[in-house]
């Protein structure tokens, strides 16, 4: 069922607290960690506790979720002191995109310069 925690999902673990991640931020809906293989001096990732396979599917069936998740992003920015000079939040979707983790996740990038369009 949508939003239901997935057995083989490596996102749902980390929000079970049984793949360890380095927390940044929690709320009562989304998890916020650092990437484990940063592509910025911040690169953290922002997902819902519930299980949503992307951006899209999130936004249809959860949108207050959708947007707690967005608003947790430019929370991460403000906190990481990235804000002033600019951030990115991307959400690869599709495998053909670069996703490779299919639980929603925001990636919020800052702290260089980022270029457009991008790779
Ligand atoms: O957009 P994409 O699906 O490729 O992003 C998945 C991200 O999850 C990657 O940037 C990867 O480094 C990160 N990751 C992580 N911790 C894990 C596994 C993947 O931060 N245990």
């Amino acid at each position: 069922m949508a939003g239901e925690p997935q057995a083989d999902c490596l996102f749902c673990k980390i929000v079970a607290g049984t793949v360890p991640a380095t927390v940044v931020r929690e709320t009562e809906t989304t998890v916020a960690f650092r990437d484990i293989n940063p592509q910025a001096p911040t690169h953290v990732l922002v997902i819902p506790k519930a299980h949503y396979a992307d951006a899209a599917s999130l936004a249809a069936g959860a949108p207050d979720l959708a947007a707690d998740v967005l608003r947790e992003a430019g929370e991460i920015a403000a906190q990481e002191k990235v804000d002033d000079h600019g951030y990115r939040i991307v959400f690869n979707t599709g495998a053909g995109a670069g996703q490779t983790v299919f639980h929603t996740h925001a990636h919020v990038l800052g702290g260089r310069g980022l270029q457009w369009p991008p790779g």
